[in-house]
C-alpha cells in the first residue's frame, strides 16, 4: 500500500508532528486513542516489567493464566544468583473465582509457593480481573506477610486502569515499600544506585564494572540482576542515577523528598551518552582521584573501539533510520548513537514521552524528522515509507512491522540477548546495525527490487 493511501486517525493529529513545520507542542500523556492498536502494553504489564528482574522475590499474578503467560519471562534481564524471577506464578481464576471471588485462592497459592521457593519478599500483581470483581489484595497480603515474615506486597496494576506509565508507578510503590527497612552501615560516601536500568544481557554488569573501576560503590540496582536485601538498603547511597527514565522517575523523585538523595538522569547508550552519566556520576563526590579514574577510563575504552566504529561509519554514513522506543530519554542516546555512526533518523517516537521529552528530542533531530507520541503499526509503516528508511530500531512488536515492509530491525528492547549498554555495548549495536543494514536480502524485497528496475529501464 503506498504511503499516501495510509490516513492518521483525526484524534491523533496532534501526536504528530514535523520538525520545522509548524510551532504546536506535541500531545502527549493522553490515554491511547480507541481503535489505533497503541503499541504500548497494559498497566499490569509496566509494572511487571520494572519488578520482574529482582531475582529473589516472588512475583505471583492474581488474575487468568492469560496475563501470566503474556508477561512470562518478558525481559531478558539476567541474574547472577537466584532464577526466581523467571517463573510466572498465576492464581489462574476461572469463571467461579470471578463469581464468588479470588481471595480464598490467592492466599492458598501464597503459602503454598512461599513454603516451596522461600523468596525474600513477594510481590502479587493486581490484574483486570482483580479490579473488575474487587478482591481486597491488601487485605490478603497483610494477612499472609504476618504469617510468614516476608513482605507480601500488592501491585496496584489493573490493566485497565491507565496506561504503562501508570504500571511503573504501580511498580515504584511498590519498591518503596522495601526502601529503608535495611541496614544502611559500611555503605561508602563514594556510593550511588542504578535505576531503571534491567540487566538486559548483562548490561548491568557493564555498568557495575566502570563504577567499581573509578571507585564507587554500586548499593542496589533497581530492578537489574535485583535483590531485596539491597533495595532494602538503597536509602543509604549518596546519589540516584535513572536510565530509564520513564519508568523510575517517580522513584527517584520520592527518594530526593523523603531521604534527601539527589539524582541525575542519564544513560549508557551511546559512546557520548556513556562518557556523560560517568563524568556527571563521578563529579557529584568533589573527589579528584575519582575524577581522574573516570577520565582514564573513558579514554581506555574509547581507544580500544574507535578504530571499529570508524570503520562500520564510512560503510553506513548517509543511511536512514526509524527509532520506536517506549521511553523518550532511550531515543535521545539512540539519535546521538546513529550520528556517531553516520546516519541519520528521520522517524522518532516513544510510548510514554513527556512534553518536555518532545521539546529535547526536536531540538535534537534534523529538519524534517517525524516525530510520533503513542504510535501505532499503520502510522510507523507510513512514515517507514515515507521517508524509505533502511532500519527499524525498536521492540518485539515493531519487528514484525519492519520485517513485513522489507526494512532492516534492530531489537533495542527487552528482548534482546545482545549487550548495548556502555562502550562495548556501542561495538555491539554499530555490528548489528551494519549486519542488518547491509544484508543483501533487502535487494530483493518488491519495493527496492522494482525501483531498481525501474532506474536501469531508465
Ligand atoms: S491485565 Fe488486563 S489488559 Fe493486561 S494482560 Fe491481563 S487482561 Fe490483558
Amino acid at each position: 500500500m503506498p504511503h499516501d493511501d495510509i490516513e492518521i486517525l483525526e484524534e491523533r493529529r496532534n501526536q504528530v508532528f514535523r520538525k520545522g513545520e509548524g510551532t504546536a507542542e506535541i500531545a502527549c500523556g493522553k490515554r491511547s486513542a480507541a481503535g489505533s492498536v497503541s503499541q504500548r502494553a497494559c498497566v499490569f504489564c509496566g509494572s511487571r516489567v520494572v519488578l520482574y528482574p529482582i531475582a529473589d522475590a516472588l512475583h505471583v499474578v492474581h488474575g487468568p493464566i492469560g496475563c501470566a503467560a503474556y508477561t512470562w519471562d518478558i525481559r531478558g534481564a539476567h541474574s547472577s544468583g537466584p532464577q526466581l524471577h523467571r517463573n510466572s506464578f498465576s492464581t489462574d481464576l476461572q469463571e467461579k473465582d470471578v463469581i464468588f471471588g479470588g481471595e480464598k485462592k490467592l492466599a492458598a497459592a501464597l503459602r503454598e509457593l512461599i513454603a516451596a521457593c522461600s523468596p525474600k519478599a513477594a510481590f502479587v500483581y493486581s490484574t483486570c480481573i482483580t479490579g473488575l470483581i474487587g478482591d481486597d489484595v491488601d487485605a490478603v497480603c497483610k494477612t499472609i506477610s504476618k504469617e510468614t515474615g516476608i513482605p507480601v506486597i500488592p501491585v496496584e496494576s489493573p490493566g485497565f486502569s491507565g496506561t504503562k506509565k501508570d504500571g511503573y508507578r504501580a511498580a515504584c510503590e511498590a519498591i518503596y515499600k522495601l526502601i529503608g527497612t535495611g541496614d544502611i552501615s559500611g555503605i561508602s560516601p563514594h556510593s550511588i544506585n542504578l535505576l531503571g536500568e534491567f540487566n538486559i544481557a548483562g548490561e548491568t554488569w557493564i555498568m557495575k564494572d566502570y563504577f567499581r573501576r573509578i571507585g564507587i560503590q554500586v548499593v542496589s540496582c533497581i530492578s537489574g540482576d535485583g535483590r531485596v536485601d539491597e533495595i532494602r538498603r538503597c536509602h543509604g547511597a549518596k546519589l540516584n542515577l535513572v536510565q530509564c527514565s520513564g519508568s523510575m522517575t517517580h522513584l527517584a523523585k520520592r527518594l530526593n523528598d523523603e531521604y534527601g538523595i539527589p539524582f541525575q538522569r542519564i544513560s549508557f547508550f551511546g559512546i557520548e551518552d556513556t562518557a556523560a552519566a560517568i563524568y556527571g556520576a563521578a563529579g557529584v563526590f568533589g573527589d579528584p582521584e575519582i575524577e581522574s579514574r573516570a577520565r582514564d577510563l573513558v579514554k581506555q575504552e574509547l581507544l580500544k573501539i574507535q578504530p571499529e566504529l570508524r570503520r562500520y561509519r564510512k560503510i553506513l554514513k548517509g543511511k536512514k533510520a526509524a527509532i520506536y522506543v517506549g521511553g523518550a530519554f532511550k531515543a535521545f542516546s539512540l539519535v546521538r548513537a546513529l550520528r556517531t555512526l553516520g546516519m541519520r533518523t528521520v522517524l522518532v517516537g516513544s510510548q510514554t514521552g513527556n512534553p518536555q521529552d518532545y521539546e529535547q528530542l526536536k531540538e535534537l533531530c534534523d529538519p524534517g524528522t517525524v516525530i510520533v507520541d503513542d504510535s501505532n503499526p499503520l502510522e510507523l509503516a507510513k512514515f517507514c515509507l515515507e521517508k524509505d528508511v533502511d532500519l527499524f530500531i525498536g521492540g518485539v512488536k515493531e519487528r514484525p512491522i519492519a520485517y513485513k515492509l522489507g526494512i532492516g530491525f534492530c531489537d533495542h528492547n527487552h528482548e534482546r540477548k545482545e549487550a548495548l549498554a556502555g562502550f562495548e555495548g556501542m561495538l555491539n549495536f554499530a555490528k548489528e546495525v551494519h549486519a542488518s543494514v547491509m544484508s543483501p536480502v533487502w535487494n530483493y524485497v518488491p519495493r527496492r527490487a522494482n525501483r531498481k528496475q525501474e532506474r536501469m529501464a531508465a
